[in-house]
């Protein structure tokens, strides 16, 4: 499994592109995990094919992690897409992401391609990809997400504080992303990650990596020293490249 990481900035980053991830499998299948803004140039930097992406998971639907998804269909209709598209998304959030659908090219109602509206439930198969999604503490729901192909295990967890559940997905991971809004403790009920908390699930749970994001611009470079002292622990940056080929996880860099 190849991770990509197309962004990993906060909702108004002015240095990194909203955060999003590309989970790429031996045989390129691939997905696209939300589409923020900024995440359509992103791909379009990387070339790659029109039909490369085969799904699509959002999170939740908060604007700095589902608003390129208009962009982004626009531009595969241009370039004649062909492949159908799967999008799985929570039910109950799916009437925001067919609004911006249905903008892609307004005002005709259809794209070249067809789109696989699914479901987000707690498990699932996509060819031998494994998932489970579980909530994290957010505003809005979000679900959390944990791929497993073979022995390798990404997990992701979009916004949020994490949940029993949530860490549950995340035991076991080769390479772990967490949401960092902060670099000291938030209140018990927030609903957001924050770094004590990270690196006492890092500790516990023993992960061979861990990868901060959507952290606040402000506290970037205070955060990368406070990871320094633990190694696993990172501040995640737009352009990383990440083999699982066997554990740990081997970082391939990327621009910084
Ligand atoms: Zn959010």
């Amino acid at each position: 499994m190849k991770i990509d990481v197309l962004g990993c900035g906060s909702a108004f980053s002015r240095e990194q592109n909203t955060s999003a991830l590309r989970v790429m499998d031996e045989a390129n299948r691939q997905w696209l995990i939300d589409c923020g803004p900024t995440i359509p140039r992103a791909l379009w930097q990387r070339g790659g094919e029109v039909n490369d992406i085969d799904v699509l998971y959002f999170t939740h639907v908060h604007p700095d992690h589902c608003t390129g998804l208009t962009a982004l269909l626009n531009y595969w209709h241009s370039l004649s897409r062909q492949k159908a598209l799967v999008i799985y998304s929570q039910p109950q959030q799916r009437p925001v992401l067919t609004q911006l659908a249905a903008l892609a090219n307004w005002p005709q109602t259809t794209l070249c391609f067809d789109i696989d509206w699914r479901d987000t439930t707690d498990a699932w198969t996509w060819h031998d990809w494994h998932i489970q999604t579980a909530e994290t503490r957010h505003e809005l729901t979000n679900r959390a997400i944990r791929i497993t192909q073979g022995e390798q295990t990404l997990f992701y967890s979009g916004d949020g504080c994490p949940t029993a559940g949530s860490i549950a997905l995340m035991e076991g991971a080769a390479l772990a992303f967490q949401e960092c809004a902060s670099l000291t403790a938030l209140s018990d009920d927030a609903s957001h990650g924050d770094f004590p908390a990270c690196l006492a699930l890092f500790q516990q749970l023993k992960l061979p990596a861990l990868g901060l994001y959507h952290c606040n611009d402000a506290i970037l470079h205070d955060l990368r020293a406070a990871c320094q002292p633990w190694e696993g622990v990172f501040v995640s940056y737009d352009g990383l490249q990440y083999a699982l080929s066997n554990l740990p996880g081997t970082a391939e860099e990327g621009p910084a």
